[in-house]
């Protein structure tokens, strides 16, 4: 069936832009850790020097990349996150 849009009403179209501006995806699962690439999770941010990544805690013991709690968007800033903090750290280990 062929409807053209000069065949619609005003209300019809929008109608459809509404759906349009509003569709939503929801994924419903993951594929587990065989495809993760970053986790969730790690040694708190508030237990390290956010200048030194050295523990609160344990002085000289530093942390820095995944094992931290951060996570970033895919696209390069976990790997710029690894480096950056390692780069810090190394600063004053
Ligand atoms: C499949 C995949 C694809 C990804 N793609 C991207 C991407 O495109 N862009 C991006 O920004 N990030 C990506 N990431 C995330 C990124 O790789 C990590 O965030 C980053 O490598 C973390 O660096 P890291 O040095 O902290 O940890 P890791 O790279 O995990 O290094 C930890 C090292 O410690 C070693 N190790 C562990 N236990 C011991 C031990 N007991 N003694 C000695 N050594 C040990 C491990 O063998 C490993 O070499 C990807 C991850 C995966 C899994």
């Amino acid at each position: 069936m062929n409807i053209s849009l000069q065949d619609l009403s005003d209300r019809q179209i929008q109608l459809i832009a509404d759906h349009l501006h509003h569709w939503t995806v929801k994924p419903d699962g993951t594929e587990g850790y065989r495809t993760a690439e970053v986790t969730v999770g790690g040694v708190d941010c508030a237990a390290l020097s956010s200048k030194t990544m050295e523990s609160k805690q344990v002085p000289g013991l530093y942390f820095i990349g995944e094992v931290v709690d951060v996570t970033g968007w895919l696209g390069g800033y976990n790997f710029q996150w690894a480096w950056s903090s390692g780069w810090c750290a190394g600063q004053y280990v």
